[in-house]
């Protein structure tokens, strides 16, 4: 059963997530610059900036979609406030398994989009061998260039980002995050530069000035929202939990996403996940559900994409999924707020860079992740054309022998490609860590 609090405000984020355009006409109306948001790295900037953030895959056209329609219609008869008693009124109408499936559906219809950007790509020549995720990005950002005034891009060590960004700025406007790929203490001035670079150029873009000040109170905001983000991430690995674990897994999908460009409205969006977090902490007596004999796996990794129905396939099978990427690549990190911001923001970039500067770091990162929320595997989420994450699986295999932790490669190209092979070879790893525990 899902609670009418915690349905509130999944509602509240599932609207605003998929609100999209609307978001790009309050843009335009307000003369705000939209920027394109990849990653949410750099996303504080943005805000400074006085423009929108967006991911662009949040902008297609998602008005078709029942559970969405009966949502929007939530919040125009009752609005944010009454969302509540709206669901009270509701529920005996469209019944209890309505909103669940709102809600357990939610990547699943989100992905059915991706499919449509992913045939965009391909039919405007998209690299075929480039990995799911940055097709992904060429097939949601192209059809949308007259909306978005630039991209934000990165200069990681992902070769595949680097062709993309190169596509982009060929048709647009891009600035470039270039992240010295160094030790952090060693890339502190070349960062500091680059960083001056980005904002010279953001406020060219916006006509807006980048102060101390405005970048103070947006790393501020952002900052609470991570601390929700990771108190989320905290009570998902406990025992008993206030949700169904496929709903949890489904909301940890949801916030890796959203948690991009914080929904363009970033007061909202921490307030929400405030009280999300604490609906989440209270667990009715004799309520909410004992996962103690659900095997927990982490999912390596998630933003290059992945599988929209693998949440549903481990809880067939019994098991339990984190998303985590954020906090393996130290996103969730919050960024200091005294003195000089452009040298904190710097600081704060160099972490991210310097959790996957190297195979090595990054399979410790995820690790200690896993041992951080005790999981007991890892679903290695092998991405094709991937030339930078995908080649630890080895560095994972062996690092892995020194740990109780079990591993199995699922492969990834395109959306419903091995969909059986995932159930088999999942279930036989659940099976051993079961066997194991006995
Ligand atoms: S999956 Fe690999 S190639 Fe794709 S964006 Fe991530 S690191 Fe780059």
């Amino acid at each position: 059963m899902v609670g009418d609090l915690f349905l509130k405000n999944f509602l509240k984020l599932t609207i605003q997530f998929y609100s999209g355009k609307t978001q790009l006409k309050i843009a335009r109306r307000t003369r705000k610059k939209v920027i394109a948001m990849p990653l949410p790295v750099g996303v504080e900037l943005v805000f400074a900036a006085g423009a929108t953030p967006i991911f662009p895959c949040r902008i297609g056209d998602y008005s078709s979609m029942p559970f969405l329609r009966i949502a929007r219609l939530y919040q125009n008869l009752f609005g944010w406030n009454l969302l509540t008693r709206g669901i009270k009124f509701l529920r005996p109408f469209v019944g209890t398994e309505f909103f669940s499936e709102v809600i357990d559906q939610f990547l699943i219809n989100l992905y059915k989009t991706y499919e449509y950007y992913i045939d965009y790509a391909e039919n405007e020549g998209a690299p075929l061998d480039a990995c799911f995720g940055t097709r992904l990005l060429l097939g949601a950002i192209w059809p949308q260039l007259k909306n978005i005034h630039a991209t934000l891009g990165y200069g990681t060590r992902c070769n595949w980002f680097s062709k993309v960004f190169e596509e982009i700025s060929e048709k647009q406007p891009l600035v470039l995050i270039e992240i010295p790929n160094v030790p952090a203490k060693h890339g502190e001035e070349m960062m500091i530069e680059s960083l001056k670079i980005v904002i010279d150029k953001l406020e060219k873009i916006t006509g807006n000035t980048i102060t101390n000040e405005s970048l103070r109170k947006q790393v501020l905001i952002a900052n609470k929202i991570k601390e929700n983000y990771l108190k989320i991430l905290e009570i998902w690995s406990k025992e008993r939990i206030r949700l169904h674990p496929l709903t949890y897994t489904n909301l940890l999908s949801l916030l890796h996403i959203a948690f991009t460009d914080f929904l363009c409205n970033p007061k909202f969006f921490n307030q929400t996940l405030q009280q999300l977090q604490q609906d989440l902490q209270k667990i009715p007596k004799n309520g909410g559900y004992d996962t103690s004999d659900m095997p927990k796996l982490i999912l390596v990794n998630a933003f290059g994409g992945y599988e929209p129905h693998l949440p549903e396939i481990m809880d067939n099978l019994g098991g339990r999924l984190l998303i985590a990427d954020w906090e393996v690549l130290k996103v969730l990190t919050p960024i200091k707020t005294q003195g000089d911001m452009i040298e904190n923001y710097a600081s704060a970039l160099l972490q991210f860079e310097a959790a996957w500067m190297d195979n090595s770091t990054l399979v410790d990162r995820y690790i200690s992740i896993a041992s951080k929320y005790d999981v007991d595997g890892i679903l290695f989420n092998s991405i094709y054309g991937c030339k930078s994450i995908t080649p630890s699986l080895r560095l994972f295999k062996e690092r892995l022998l020194e740990t109780d932790l079990v591993l199995v490669d699922i492969g990834f190209q395109n959306i419903g490609d091995n969909y059986e092979q995932l159930k088999t070879r999942i279930g036989a790893m659940l099976e051993l860590i079961r066997e194991r525990k006995a």
